[in-house]
């Protein structure tokens, strides 16, 4: 069977902990779409762990992991996340590299670095890992698959073709020196001894896979709303965030996936620029940061303080509804166990009209948040693992969340640690 894990909102809603959770059990997990921009923590029997592109199934030995052919795949980052693997003394994962991935290249970070300079003010906020150059230059058809890295005339062929455009590009736009084709072959040829024992048909892999009734992961990256065509656009990711995509950017069929896990937070963070209705500021916003402690609420990639907000039911019942949610896991509820009172965003008041569907960006940037106020429980939570054992105003939040987005909470997750899990 295969299962999608995603993200309802803006990403960082917990993922990595439930999809090395749901590995204790899988077979395989595959990253589909985005690369070291991503940053998942988990912590487990072997510590706490960052990881950015590798699928989070490596801490299972029996686990396969596999980088799709929809990642923006960076080959150093990929050796330094193996070594650091080692280094953390965790047993060799099992990894397989999809034949048609295309390589995250030098100039990519160059001209996400150099596009963002130019922006200034006006930037994106990347993260500068080359995510939104790559995606243009694949779908420009400027792109470089790994496996030419195993036909060197293709390959300086490739590069060549790119290099001309960029040229003018760094010459006239960026007043920066040009790219040496001859260099840049040169570094791109050294990946090839670190990737060759990994690549591999991955499709055929999964399709015989999925025949064989293997238990598959998608792990999925950032969220519903980063989506480039149905999130908050421009301040989105550049690859799709959505299960949909999984079947793409893994090469298996569509109708495999069936089962989609939404991870969805019990308040609302976000990197990064753009909209964000139930934002809260000053020191209610810092206090609910602080108390996230151990759910990162600083960019697990820049370090940068995330913005905070309440839960929105408008966002997520929409990402849910992208995502083709057929159960949601509800994440971090513990870190609101201080509160007297906990606000809901439950519809968004633009020009004067209360909605409940998410709108596009220019009505979503006028915006207002309509809130309920719901009753906190104020009690540690963490280490309970029936539902039954919550307390009655801890069930009513999760309850209530539940209606509002019409989608079944069977996970409810009460702390950064594995077994800090509750299945209803
Ligand atoms: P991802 O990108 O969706 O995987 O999310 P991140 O890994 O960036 O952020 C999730 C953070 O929350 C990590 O530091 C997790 O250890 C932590 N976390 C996950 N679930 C829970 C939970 O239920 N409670 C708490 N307190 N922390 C959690």
């Amino acid at each position: 069977m295969v299962k999608a894990i995603v993200g309802s909102c803006w990403g960082d809603e917990g993922k990595g902990k439930i999809t090395d959770m749901l590995a204790e059990k899988a077979d395989i997990v595959i990253r589909f779409q985005g690369g070291s921009n991503a940053g998942h923590t988990i912590i487990n029997d072997y510590g706490k762990h960052a990881l950015h592109q590798m699928p989070s199934g490596v801490f299972n030995e029996n686990t396969v992991n596999i980088i799709g052919n929809g990642v923006a795949f960076n080959v150093p980052y990929f050796i330094k996340e193996l070594n650091y693997l080692k280094e953390s003394g965790i047993k060799e994962p099992k990894v397989l590299i999809s034949d048609r991935v295309q390589l995250l290249m030098p100039y990519h970070i160059l001209f996400d670095t150099l596009e963002e300079a130019r922006l200034s003010d006006k930037q994106f906020g990347s993260t500068k890992s080359g995510i939104a150059p790559f995606y243009s230059d694949k779908y420009a058809k400027l792109g470089i698959q790994i496996c030419d890295l195993f036909h060197e005339d293709i390959l300086m062929e490739r590069i060549k073709a790119a290099c001309e455009i960029k040229n003018v590009l760094l010459e006239h736009l960026y007043h920066h020196e040009p790219l040496n084709p001859q260099a840049i072959f040169d570094e791109v040829l050294g990946y090839k001894k670190y990737v060759e024992p990994y690549i591999t048909n991955t499709a055929e892999y999964l399709n015989k896979a999925i025949s064989d009734g293997k238990e598959i992961l998608l792990e999925g990256q950032l969220g519903a709303l980063k989506d480039p065509d149905h999130g908050i656009y421009p301040m989105t990711t550049s690859s799709s965030t959505l299960a949909g995509f999984g079947a793409i950017g893994a090469g298996i069929p569509p109708h495999s996936i069936e089962k989609v896990y939404t991870v969805v937070k019990a308040y609302s963070s976000a990197v990064g620029g753009g909209a964000f209705v139930s934002e809260i500021f000053g020191d209610e916003a810092q206090e609910l940061r602080v108390r996230g402690g151990d759910a990162g609420e600083f960019g697990v990639v820049t370090g940068r303080p995330r913005r905070m907000g309440w839960f929105d039911c408008v966002a997520a019942r929409y990402g849910c509804m992208l995502q083709g949610t057929t159960d949601i896991a509800f994440t971090v509820v513990d870190v609101l166990s201080y509160l007297d009172k906990i606000p809901v965003c439950v519809g968004y008041d633009i020009d004067g009209k209360v909605t409940r569907e998410f709108p596009v960006t220019p009505l979503l940037e006028k915006a207002k948040p309509v809130y309920e106020v719901l009753p906190g429980w104020k009690s540690d939570i963490r280490g309970i693992t029936k539902y039954e054992d919550l307390p009655e105003n801890a069930r009513n939040y999760i309850e209530f969340i539940e209606r509002q987005l019409g989608y079944p909470i069977t996970i409810v997750s009460n702390g950064p640690k594995r077994n800090e899990i509750i299945y209803r």
